[in-house]
Order: structure tokens, then sequence, then C-alpha cells
């Protein structure tokens, strides 16, 4: 680099960190996040679980319920619980495998019982709502009482609700809205959900 580039590098620097300090200095509210995770790519679940990882390697708590995976095996499952991370796992499969209504929404509504506890639990520093945007769309959980327990939480506590399609409620209550969209997926060429990858 010649002194000219050297000098206009060393100021273009200087402008973007006065920036960057310009933000930090703004962000002065010190409260939980709420986060959704919501289209139609992989990664939103794997996300929840990689800040759930980064809470509990603080030696913060966190806590997981699981909508609509119950059959399912889930390797985060078998190395957070280790770690001393509480599930809540609705226990059903899919809907589309069971297709009684009746029970999926009693499968639903036990599990939402110990996510509100968590929601209310301020010893609780994060909460990973796994699949919940079904449980809205499918009318198995009220949406007002869903918004009402995340409105009462405590004030540190940060909660991520992840699934396709997240009610419009859900994204304006919301202060992070992340959308994974699908570019493509192994699963459409033909390759089977892989072990250690999947799930
Ligand atoms: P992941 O758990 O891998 O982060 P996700 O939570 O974003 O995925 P879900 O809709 O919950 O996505 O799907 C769970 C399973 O379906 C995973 O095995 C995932 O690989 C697969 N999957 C995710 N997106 C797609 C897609 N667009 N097409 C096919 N399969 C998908
Ligand atoms: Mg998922």
């Amino acid at each position: 680099m010649t002194d000219k580039n050297q000098e206009k590098y060393k100021e273009r620097q200087q402008k973007v960190k006065e920036q960057v300090d310009q933000k930090v200095a703004q962000a002065t509210i010190e409260q939980g996040i709420l986060q959704v995770i919501t289209g139609n790519g992989k990664g939103k679940s794997t996300s929840g679980f990689g800040t759930v990882a980064r809470c509990v390697g603080h030696g913060m708590k966190a806590a997981v319920v699981q909508f609509i995976k119950g059959t399912w095996e889930c390797g985060e499952r078998n190395l957070l619980e280790s770690a001393g991370v509480p599930f809540a796992v609705m226990k059903t499969g899919f809907t589309w495998e069971t297709q009684n209504r009746d029970t999926d929404t009693q499968a639903a509504q036990a599990t939402w019982q110990q996510a509100k506890a968590w929601l209310q639990d301020d010893e609780i520093n994060l909460v990973l709502l796994d699949e919940l945007t079904y449980m809205v769309s499918y009318d198995y959980l009220d949406l007002d009482e869903v918004i009402e327990a995340l409105n009462n939480r405590p004030k540190m506590q940060s909660v991520i609700i992840t699934g396709r399609g997240a009610h419009r409620r859900l994204t304006e209550l919301a202060d992070t809205v992340s959308e994974v969209r699908n570019v493509k997926h192994a699963f459409e060429a033909g390759i089977q959900a892989q072990k250690g990858f999947d799930y």
C-alpha cells in the first residue's frame, strides 16, 4: 500500500469506528430479547439450539420446549440434557401421522403448561420454543394467551420461537425476526435426512 492509500484506509476505518461507536452508545436498554426464526429454509431450530449452547456456555440457564418433535431423536437434546438443560417435548409425532385433532390439542396444551411455567421463572435466562408457530397456525394454542405469556415474562428473559409461517402478531411483537429462505435443500435432490446433521 502506498502512503496515500494507507492514509485513505485509516480515514475510512476511522469513520466506520465512529459509526459503530455511536450505535453502541445508543443501545442502552438492558432487557431480554424476543426472537422469531421463521421461513422455509433449513436452519431455524439449529439456530435456536446454537443460542441455547451460547447461553449455557456462559453458565446461564436455558430451557427448551419442543412442539411436534416427539417421535424424533434429537442430537441436541442428548447433549443439552446432560448439560442440565430441561426439555419439555410434546408427546406426539407429526400431526399428519397422528391425525387426531383432540389428542394433538391436548398434547400441545400439556406442553404449553410447562412452557408457561418457564416463561414465569426469572432464574431461566433463555427459553427456546421450538416449532411453536405451528401450534398457533393449527389453533392448538390460543394466540392471545401465548402473547400474554410472552409479554409478562421476566424482564431479562430471552425467548426464541421457531417454525415456518410465523403469525404476523408474533413477528410484530418480536425484537429480532429472521427469515431463513430456502435456496435449495438436499432432501429435494433425494438425499435422506442425515443423523448428526438433520436431527
Ligand atoms: P433444522 O432443524 O435443520 O435447523 P429447521 O428447523 O429450519 O431445520 P424444520 O422445518 O423444523 O426446519 O425441519 C426439520 C427437518 O426438516 C430437518 O431435518 C431439516 O433438515 C428438514 N428441512 C428443513 N428445511 C427443509 C426444506 N426446505 N426442504 C426439506 N426439508 C427441510
Ligand atoms: Mg425446526
